[in-house]
Formats: C-alpha cells, structure tokens, sequence
C-alpha cells in the first residue's frame, strides 16, 4: 500500500523512505568506499562476514540452511581435505602448517564479474561473491543426504547466496576512467587479502577466514580483470601475420606459433606441456599479488566457466551447423521455405514436450547463415535457448536417421556424449569422485573427436561448417581436467562449482535496478541503503 503510494517521478527516493526508513528492510551492512573515490561506494567482504557472524547466518555459505557449529566445521575440514587432492601446493596449506589459520574456519570464495545492461542500456558492471557451497541445482530426489554433504551453489534466490561488492557505471570505468577501474580491482584484491590474513571475529571472540579461491565471469571479464597478455580476442585471423600469434589461453601457451587449439581428438594435446610456463599476465596483478594460490599457476585463479563456455559457445557453433545441416534435409524448395519447415518442427516439438522455445521460429538469420559461404553459428545471447535447441536435436537424433548426411549421423554421436556430460554434471554435486571425472572426461572427450572429425570432413568438401573458435579450447580444458583427476586418482571440483549460471540471474538483478531508478549515482546506494 505505502509502496503503491510512491511518486513515479523519483521511485528510489520514495520507496528507500517507506522500505528502508519506515520497514527496516535494509540489511545492516557498513558502507564503504573506494580510496579516493568516494563517489564509489564498496560493500566489503569483511563487511559482510561481520553481518553474517553477528547475525548468525555463516551456515548460508556452508550450504546448510540451519546454524550448525559442529556440522559446519566438518564441511570446511572435508572440503580443504577435498581441496588439497586438487591444488596440493595451494599456500593455504602453509599458513595452516604454520598455525596461521584454521581449515574448519575458513570459508571458501569466489568473485564474479559482468557487465549487465543498465541505464538507456549503457553498461553496468556488478562485482560479487559467493561461496561454492550451496543447495545444489534444485528438484533433486534420491540422493543421500551425508553429513559433510557439500552441493553446488545454484538452488535458492540470488540474493540469499550472492553478496554484491560493488557496482560501477559505464562511465565509471571506461578508457578515461581506466585508473578508477585499477583502484578498484586493487582494493578488492586487498580485501580478499585481509580475509585470509587476518580474518573477522564473531561477538564472542572466534576467528573465521575467507578464502578467494576463485575469479570467474565472462571471457572478456577475465581479460579484463586478469590484463591478460593471451585471451580469446588475440586469436590469428589472417594467415600471413607478421608478430607471432600470443596465444589464445591464459592458462596454457595454445594457439601460438606450432601449439595448434585446433587439436581436439586427443587427450594428449600439445598444449598440455605449456601450461602455466609462460607468464599470462601483461601487468603485475592485484589479485594475483594479494590472493593466495599455487605458486607460479596464479593464472589458475582466473577459472573458466562451463555455461559461457557450453551454453553460449560451443552449443551455439555446433547448433547453428547441425540447424543449417537440418534444414537442407527439408525437401521445399527455397531457404528460407527449408527454415520456415524446420520451425514447424521445431514448435511442434516445443508443444509437445513442454518445451519453451524462446523464438517464434528458426531462420538462416537465427545462425548467421546468411550466405553459405558463411559459417554458421548461433547469434542468440540466452543460454537457455541454446539447451532447449539442444534437446530439439537429441530428439531428433534419436528418432531419426541421417542416411545420406554423414556429418549428421556424427553429429548425432556427439550431442549424445554432450548431453549425457552436462546431464551428469547437473545431477552431480560439487566434487566428482575419480571415477566420475573418468566418465564425464570420457563423453567430453567423445564430442570433441566427433566436432574435430566434422570440422575436418565438412573442410574437405569444401563446406563452411563446425567453425573452430578458442571457446571449444576451454571445453578440452575442463575435459583434460577431469580425465587427468581419474588418472591420479583424486576428486575434481565440478566444473559446475565454477560456473557463473546463477549469478547471471544476480547480475540482472541490481542491472535492472539501474535502467528503472532516476538518480545518477552508482546503484549499490539504493540496493543496500
Ligand atoms: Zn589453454
């Protein structure tokens, strides 16, 4: 009532007086600042670990949904012990030999960063944290509940497991601003760092750390907030180049002169031997200064994320070939009457299985596909689009033959084995036993030799098809992780632990806030108030 009585001429003004004045419904947590920046306000990690402690709610980033002191010690003690088969070398283990820490108190995290759409649209950034730990993916039945149970941090609102650091404008952080962005990723860094270091103590006197362990988003987020020297966008495009090619990766030397990315059909690629040998970083780095790692891997703090790397990558280059391969198959007459059948399928699919379809129908503009001579691949920016098409195609594949299209009947393997890996993974939680990083390794595996061999058949025919962008380099990655943690015998984090999927949702969140409220300041002042 007092709420629908706001003046819609200043909404964040008039509904901070009923809301945060009048309700109390603010969560009370210190403001602060960036140095010399006051026109920044950060809300910092050790600001929110005092909220948590004196209001008894560090249970939340344990994954558990009540207060339970034993309990939550047994976790931390679990996934250390986990953490440790992964990373040996990680310095935590150190500062824990020497006494400096203790393992049942100290709080994994990890940093998000993206930019949203704010305000006419601009760019809006959002910087948060959360801890890996959560209440896994959400309708799950029959699985075994344990004591020291530790589940990916995907079910619940994303604002009951993602806490905001900070947001910034566009113009907060463009070229002429680039010395606020630095100050920023420095102060944050620095506040990770007084996390482990020194910690923050609960009102009766016991120590808790925090630990980054580590920094996900987009591809041009890490880029941007690693200062990376190798990323996606350094790929060669032309062939005569006259600088040798830097690199596409920040974690392993692929793409530069005689390390092929391109070499997907082998557990053994070349760029294995020259992860980590040559530095990634073009500028000494906050995080990788502040933050606490394995010494010389510090670019493995900046993690790769399989929803922008499946979802909106590799799904949507092999989407938009199997869609164009799909509607040749159709017997009418012109292209866009091939694509205008395909859509009748594909909707009544949709209706028939429940399905949301997200497009009214599919069109060669849908892939990019405008001139064959074009290699197609989808132009959508929402993941979900790309599962919903995915399991179009699984459909498809498992009621139909492809007789006269070899590249289908191989495509048709390797949506099997995606399929069946991300279907895994989202039933998983988040730690894989040896034996399931074999499987999950194995069916990544399969659908890379199946995309090679396609890329390779489709060249020889001369057909523009099954494109090789770097994004399928981070999908050999995960799958090279998983099968090397079967081959030691150890567990691997899920690749899902890392992913950004949930804070996605996050992100839009405070974004949205940002296009809807009329004041010129950054957001943060009316999201927390
Ligand atoms: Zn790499």
């Amino acid at each position: 009532m007092d709420v629908a009585h706001c003046g819609i001429s200043n909404p964040e003004r008039d509904s901070q007086r009923v809301l945060v004045k009048r309700f109390q419904l603010s969560l009370d947590i210190e403001k602060s600042h960036l140095e010399n920046e006051p026109g920044i306000p950060i809300l910092r990690m050790q600001s929110w670990f005092d909220f948590f402690l004196k209001n008894s709610c560090l249970h939340i980033l344990h994954g558990l949904r009540q207060r339970h002191d034993v309990r939550e010690k047994a976790i931390m003690a679990a996934f250390w012990r986990n953490f440790r088969e992964v990373c040996p070398n990680h310095e935590i283990f150190q500062r824990e030999t020497d006494g400096l820490l203790c393992l049942e108190r100290c709080i994994p995290l990890q940093i998000h960063g993206d930019e949203g759409r704010g305000r006419r649209h601009t760019a809006h950034f959002v910087l948060s944290m959360h801890s890996p730990l959560g209440f896994g993916f959400g309708k799950q039945t029959g699985k075994k509940r344990t004591w020291t149970k530790m589940e990916c941090n995907f079910s619940g609102h994303t604002f009951t497991n993602r806490f905001l650091l900070a947001t910034l404008r566009k113009k907060d952080y463009s070229d002429q601003n680039s010395s606020k962005w630095d100050c920023f990723m420095t102060e944050v860094a620095r506040d990770a760092r007084f996390m482990w270091e020194t910690g923050v103590a609960s009102p009766d006197g016991v120590r808790y750390w925090g630990v980054v362990i580590g920094i996900i988003g987009d591809w041009p987020f890490l880029h941007k907030s690693g200062v990376f020297t190798r990323s996606f966008n350094s790929i060669q495009k032309r062939l005569n180049v006259k600088k040798a090619p830097s690199g596409i990766c920040h974690l392993c030397r692929a793409a530069q002169s005689g390390i092929e990315f391109e070499q997907l059909a082998t557990r053994r690629p070349d760029w294995l031997a020259t992860e980590f040998t040559e530095s990634a970083f073009a500028t000494p780095n906050p995080f990788a200064y502040h933050l606490l790692q394995e010494p010389g891997k510090a670019e493995a703090l900046w993690c790769f994320d399989w929803f922008h790397t499946m979802h909106l990558g590799v799904c949507k280059q092999y989407l938009g070939s199997v869609l164009a391969l799909f509607s040749e198959q159709e017997p009418e007459g012109t292209i866009d009457e091939r694509f205008a059948a395909l859509s009748v399928k594909f909707r009544n699919w949709c209706h028939q299985h429940s399905r949301r379809g997200y497009v009214s129908k599919i069109s060669k503009e849908m892939i990019g596909w405008d001139k064959t001579s074009l290699f197609p691949c989808g132009t959508w920016h929402k993941g979900d689009l790309s599962t919903v098409l995915m399991e179009f195609c699984e459909h498809r594949f498992q009621h139909e033959t492809f007789h006269d299209e070899p590249l289908l009947q191989l495509a048709a393997e390797a949506c099997e084995a995606i399929q069946a890996c991300s279907r895994f993974l989202y039933r998983s939680s988040l730690w894989l036993q040896p034996e399931q990083c074999r499987v999950t390794g194995e069916l990544a595996f399969k659908f890379l030799r199946r995309y090679s061999e396609m890329a390779s058949r489709a060249k020889c025919t001369g057909r523009n098809l099954f494109v090789l962008q770097p994004k399928i380099h981070c999908l050999h990655h995960f799958a090279v992780s998983l099968f090397s943690a079967y081959k030691r015998n150890v567990v691997e984090m899920n690749p899902l632990g890392k992913s950004c999927q949930p804070s996605e949702d996050f992100i839009g969140r405070p974004a949205r806030l940002a296009r809807r409220v009329t004041a010129q300041r950054p957001v943060l002042a009316s999201y927390h108030g």
